[in-house]
């Protein structure tokens, strides 16, 4: 009897997402300044990240009114489970 189930084709699957704008609403990065300190946010419900690939840094860069530039690599990590509704 075959039971149901999630495959993955490795030799089919893509490392990527075809998503060109993925909007992550309720997701913020907050990072400071590391000149001044002030506090500086990318809301990921209005800033996408486009085409994504799960796994792989995707640096996000900050500019600063003090002219300091700085980078904060993030990635995403997808996970999937594949579950039966209990009864
Ligand atoms: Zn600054």
């Amino acid at each position: 009897m075959s039971k149901t189930k999630l495959v993955r084709n490795a030799s089919q699957a893509s490392e990527g997402l075809d998503i060109k704008r993925l909007y992550l609403p309720g997701w913020t990065l907050e990072s400071p300044c590391p000149s001044c300190g002030d506090l500086y946010e990318r809301d990921f419900g209005n800033d996408y990240l486009s085409y994504p690939t799960p796994g792989e840094w995707l640096d996000q860069t900050f500019e600063c009114e003090c002219g300091t530039e700085w980078k904060v690599p993030i990635r995403l990590v997808l996970k999937l489970e594949i579950e039966k509704k209990p009864k």
